[in-house]
């Protein structure tokens, strides 16, 4: 596997769901090595594990002197497609929600083009079995060939239940991209009493009721596919491929992270 980066600079805007804020972005071809790195109005913030300051709404980035929330779509995007390498400038605090899935991003970066950088990628072997239960959630990750996700998510709802899936790395992009970020409506209405995502609406998310969907679904298991969605963003702070099948049992983004630095250090140097 070689590196990758875009063909040409490609620019988006839209407003983030929980700040409700207008933002513009510019992706950014950027030299192999670079990693994905953020410029939040001028500061540079590297999308690593060790640039997470927050993970109780969204998975949040940031230094001392700039933060970014909601960068997980887009992250998420850039793995699936195996990009690499790119600078990604925004000029406030959280990136577009656009339509609350990663498609828009994987539709832009496909536009942009992605191109061979003809130098090897980081695909690293796992040493060891990893495994982590954290506030309700279960992850394992066990050695393989390549990387491969089983996720499954269990709710008590009529419209719900266990919903379970696995795809391979190759079919991430197609298969988990559309999903869309999704709530059920006593939380929104709690958010939204506090005066919190101030940016969402029926453009940007699927909205769960007792008895029906806000909108009809993109796929027969959108939250699941978004739960696996948000967990392949946060896995790729890793900045490596890791040869690895992980099984993830209602994953969240704190436990997304504390399994990603775990499997970090399971990892072949
Ligand atoms: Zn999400």
């Amino acid at each position: 596997m070689t590196q990758k980066t875009i063909a040409a600079q490609a620019c988006a805007e839209g407003v983030g769901i929980h700040s409700g804020r207008r933002s513009h972005v510019r992706l950014c071809p950027a030299a192999a090595g670079t990693g994905i790195r953020f410029r939040v109005a001028g500061v540079e913030i590297p999308a690593d594990l060790d640039h997470v300051v927050d993970t109780r709404r969204c998975t949040s980035l940031g230094t001392e002197a700039a933060r970014l929330d909601t960068p997980e779509h887009l992250l998420a995007a850039l793995f699936c497609l195996q990009v690499d390498n790119l600078v990604v400038e925004v000029d406030a605090p959280e990136l577009p929600i656009l339509d609350g899935s990663a498609a828009p991003w994987v539709e832009l970066i496909r536009q942009a083009g992605v191109v061979d950088m003809g130098v090897a990628a980081p695909v690293r072997r796992l040493l060891r079995e990893v495994r982590l239960e954290q506030g309700g959630s279960i992850y394992e990750a066990r050695p393989a060939d390549g990387l491969s996700i089983q996720c499954e998510v269990r709710y008590d709802h009529p419209l719900l239940g266990v919903q379970s899936g696995s795809w391979c790395d190759d079919a991430f992009a197609d298969a988990l991209a559309p999903a869309r970020t999704y709530g059920f409506i006593e939380e929104v209405e709690a958010l939204l009493a506090r005066g919190l995502a101030l940016g969402g609406s029926l453009d940007n998310a699927l909205i769960i009721y007792q008895d029906h969907y806000s909108s009809e679904l993109r796929m027969p298991q959108e939250p699941l596919c978004h739960k696996a969605l948000d967990l392949v963003g946060d896995l790729s702070l890793i900045g490596a491929r890791p040869a690895a099948a992980i099984t993830a049992v209602r994953p969240g983004h704190a436990g997304n992270v504390a399994f990603g630095r775990l499997l970090a250090q399971a990892l072949e140097p």
